[in-house]
């Protein structure tokens, strides 16, 4: 299948700076991202959708009405439009490699997309790759996930026969800063199932995202001037270090895991004579697994505090999200749908799981099952981000196929 405004559409939504902002008090957090939500709305308005709107939040929806007679569920798409604080977003110049000849992609002078880093470079010989310039990131993560769903009702209104359900369009603001969801309701969004376009490679399905818990420890430590400390001082920075030593080092740190594996890693630490606070972030695919690493926490300072009599030390767990799995579950048809797209699309389904949360998870929590798609894009929040013109072409048709298959 082709699609011939998908180019012009994805390198237009790259232009426009979506960066978003973790220190941001407002909603969004960046008024920029409004410059493309007015694009988009515009757009999906002369695309022929109805009810496009964009709130004041910055959320843009819209409704593309089935062709078919019978009921059947009304299915959400949904991608986001902000890009991540990480690298620079501002003037992004994207470089397109016409039928790339399956070699080391020079991106400047300094920078190279090197065949041995990105082994899945071989499969793109006489794809067109599209790349930054080198000086931010290109911004796939996920203008192609926009992209993809627009040229997608695209195709659909200009053929009218090509059957359909209830479609409800979402593109959110500031889901790189975990906020996505923050602003929007299900009933809002209006569907049954949805699906977030906003993966990666060719055939992924994501299912399934972490468990994920935060541990605070406090410690509340004795000072007393060191001239005249003997037998009086109970240092708290000595405390966190201690307990942070005796963490495991070989595995269960991020550093060292990958794949299914969990972890439990400290993120922040601040720390005095008198008080010492650490923050470690758990995560694990099984919940029972991250219970699991919980209790290890809760041993370890069980173990100082005996080697530090007369120090408090206090330790409090908090839910951050689950494994979207444990929704997924219990709505098989929607992963079967997806599976049965990609297929037909000529692809292999993959299904993996994310080694973090997404938008989709806090939705399928929320009570809207929402799995997330392959839009195509690699190497996401780097100078060296990039994807294949052919692969978002791939990433639409499952889309379409996969709106035809919910009307089967
Ligand atoms: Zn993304």
């Amino acid at each position: 299948m082709k699609f011939p405004d998908l180019f012009d559409r994805f390198i237009s939504y790259v232009k426009i700076d979506t960066r978003s902002e973790h220190d941001s008090k407002s909603f969004p957090s960046t008024a920029v991202q409004f410059n493309l939500a007015h694009k988009l709305v515009i757009e999906l308005n002369e695309i022929g959708l109805t009810g496009v709107n964009v709130n004041e939040y910055g959320y843009v929806s819209a409704l593309l009405t089935t062709n078919q007679k019978k009921k059947m569920p009304v299915i959400a798409l949904i991608a986001h439009m902000d890009t991540s604080p990480d690298v620079s977003g501002r003037g992004v110049r994207p470089v397109v490699h016409y039928d790339y000849d399956g070699a080391d992609i020079s991106v400047n002078h300094e920078l190279k997309l090197a065949v041995k880093d990105n082994p899945i470079l071989k499969e793109k010989k006489g794809k067109t790759i599209i790349t930054t310039d080198g000086t931010t990131l290109l911004g796939a993560d996920d203008k192609a996930g926009i992209a993809e769903i627009m040229s997608a009702l695209n195709f659909l209104v200009k053929n009218p026969e090509y059957p359909r359900p209830d479609i409800r369009v979402l593109f959110t603001p500031d889901e790189e800063i975990g906020r996505g969801t923050d602003k929007i309701t299900i009933e809002e969004i209006g569907a049954d199932y949805g699906y977030t376009v906003d993966g990666g490679n060719l055939g992924e399905i994501e299912d399934e995202t972490f468990c994920a818990d935060s541990v605070d420890i406090n410690i509340r430590g004795i000072n007393v001037h060191p001239g005249y400390a003997k037998g009086k001082m109970i240092n708290a920075i000595k405390i966190a270090a201690r307990i942070i030593e005796t963490l495991p080092k070989d595995t269960g740190a991020p550093e060292n895991s990958d794949n299914r594996d969990g972890y439990i890693h400290p993120n922040q630490l601040h720390a005095g004579v008198e008080e010492a606070q650490i923050q470690f972030l758990i995560r694990d695919f099984e919940e029972d697994a991250l219970y699991e690493r919980e209790r290890l926490i809760s041993e370890i300072v069980d173990k100082v505090k005996d080697e530090y009599r007369g120090a408090e030390i206090s330790m409090a767990v908090k839910e951050s999200y689950r494994n979207m799995k444990q929704v997924l579950d219990d709505h098989p048809v929607v992963i079967e749908k997806a599976e049965q797209a990609i297929m037909e699309a000529g692809l292999t389904p993959v299904r993996k799981g994310i080694r973090g949360g997404t938008d989709g998870a806090r939705l399928s929590f929320m009570g809207l099952p929402t799995p997330n798609l392959f839009t195509g894009g690699n190497n996401v929040h780097s100078r060296l981000e990039w994807i294949a013109l052919e692969d978002m072409e791939k990433a639409a048709e499952v889309i379409l196929r996969l709106m035809k298959g919910w009307t089967e």
